[in-house]
């Protein structure tokens, strides 16, 4: 969503380092760059003259007090990211559980905010992390909006507590106040309150939202917001943090292509966090809100910490600890590895979502949006169409077992030969690697290439000893 901001923000540090002494007029130039960009990406215009003035005082006063020698592009980097940082809301905060549960968490915001997403977002992510949430079904005024979590909280696994069908029958505040008894009753120890938007601020919502509030007192009330709204977002946040007032933010629909910045303008404005952050429809399409991640991606630097998470959470340390024992052991890595490698990466999300996360990913945008994502369900049909025996020793894909995979696959014949081709090299540059040879396009001296030579036992593949299995093995 902040593409055009990082390009910015990278075009504008790309010209400061690439001074060596760098004078008042540098920043001042520097400064106005910012101001533009930040003003271009919709980011509130009180929020961006504090910003700025406050990156240009800091910068003004360190410069003289800076030894030559000292690398000053990269101490100016530093004061606008520390500043971008504390506009995002600083640290992460978490949220607050009740002393004596259940935690009531009450969801408000426009319709089409992405409420009921988020209840569903919530549950499965404190869930996962051993809490036992419900789910209640305030929204009666959006047609579906009750089936809608329903729905979600089967998907999860996560009771839903809806006695009223909705679509403008029932009333919420009682919903709300019975999901929290029966909550207690069941000791559940967290409940998630979704209730009704507008299409716009009414008075109406607010005071049905008031009317929730008072009835669940809840440890926190997210307000959640479209960050692609536009300036709207700022306007709709003030109205709801003098009507029904809120603890912190959730920004969603983060994977949007619009500008984006009036979302950023939100927490300095209300002085509230950004606790969660949603970037797609998919459940698992969310995350905690870390003000210095963004900041990272705003300022071109990606999101490895959140890159390395997922990772960790996708490859379960079985897999791992298995293909790095293959690995030194000397065992071939074979398609069959390969396979538990592409589900294990199709787990962490969208493929141009991991990408967009590396440094420097503003530069490769066009080719990360023009990333054909079909391309790893297409090389998994394949894989998935083999047998074990094809898998681990490729060599045996004669014309018929290749004609056999691409009809079972769905692909043509070439597709197979390509795939298997380009296996082929991969396990040859593996070979390379790990008997300490430069692999044909890789830099002498590259970190893997420099690692002590491992002694290596190659095991030659043998047919099973056991007559039925080699039979079985024969046959595959
Ligand atoms: P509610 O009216 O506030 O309950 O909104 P919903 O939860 O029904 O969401 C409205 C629409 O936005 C639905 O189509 C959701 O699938 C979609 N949506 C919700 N969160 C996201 C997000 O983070 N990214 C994208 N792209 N769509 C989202």
């Amino acid at each position: 969503m902040f593409e055009s901001l990082s390009s910015r923000f990278t075009s504008a540090f790309g010209a400061l380092r690439s001074r060596g002494r760098i004078s008042n007029s540098d920043i001042e130039a520097t400064c106005a760059e910012i101001r533009q960009a930040l003003l271009e990406s919709d980011v509130a215009l009180a929020v961006v003259d504090s910003f700025v003035a406050s990156i240009s005082e800091k910068s003004l006063a360190i410069l003289p007090t800076l030894q030559s020698g000292t690398n000053q592009g990269q101490v100016i980097f530093e004061i606008v990211n520390a500043q971008l940082i504390e506009i995002l809301g600083g640290s992460a905060r978490r949220l607050r559980f009740a002393k004596k549960g259940p935690t009531v968490i009450m969801l408000a915001g426009l319709q089409g905010a992405g409420k009921t997403t988020l209840a569903g977002k919530l549950a499965k992510f404190f869930a996962d992390q051993g809490n036992t949430p419900l789910l209640v079904a305030s929204d009666l005024q959006r047609p579906n909006a009750v089936t809608q979590l329903q729905v979600v909280g089967d998907s999860i696994g996560v009771p839903v507590f809806a006695p009223e069908v909705g679509n403008g029958v029932g009333d919420p505040v009682k919903v709300a106040q019975a999901g929290i008894e029966f909550a207690r009753a069941k000791q559940y120890n967290m409940v998630i309150v979704d209730t009704a938007g507008r299409l716009g601020v009414d008075e109406d919502l607010m005071k049905e939202a008031i009317r929730i509030r008072d009835a669940v007192t809840p440890d926190e009330i997210l307000f959640v917001v479209d960050a692609m709204m536009g300036q709207d977002a700022v306007r709709t946040s003030q109205a709801f943090l003098d009507g029904v007032g809120f603890d912190g933010v959730v920004l969603t629909k983060l994977d949007g292509d619009a500008r984006g910045g009036a979302a950023l303008s939100i927490a300095s404005l209300t002085k509230r966090p950004i606790m969660f952050a949603s970037t797609g429809e998919k459940l698992s399409d969310f995350d905690i809100f870390y003000p210095d991640r963004m900041a990272s991606r705003i300022l071109g630097l990606g999101d490895v910490a959140t890159l390395a998470e997922q990772a960790k959470k996708a490859f379960d340390s079985d897999t791992s600890a298995k293909l790095e024992a293959k690995f030194v052991s000397g065992e071939d890595f074979t398609l069959e590895d390969f396979l538990e490698q592409l589900l294990a990466m199709s787990k962490m999300g969208s493929m141009s979502k991991l990408l967009s996360m590396l440094p420097g990913s503003g530069a490769m945008k066009k080719a990360i949006d023009n990333f054909d994502e079909g391309e790893i369900v297409r090389t998994k049909a394949i894989v998935e169409s083999m047998t074990p025996l094809e898998r681990r020793d490729p060599k045996v894909l004669n014309g018929s077992r290749r004609a056999r995979i691409a009809m079972g696959s769905g692909r043509a014949v070439s597709d197979v030969n390509n795939l298997v081709d380009r296996f082929a090299a991969a396990q040859k540059m593996m070979k390379q690697v790990r008997n300490g040879g430069v692999p044909a396009g890789m830099p002498p001296g590259s970190p893997a290439m420099s690692a002590p030579k491992k002694s290596v036992v190659q095991k030659k593949k043998s047919k099973s000893g056991n007559p039925a299995k080699r039979a079985i093995e024969e046959a595959q």
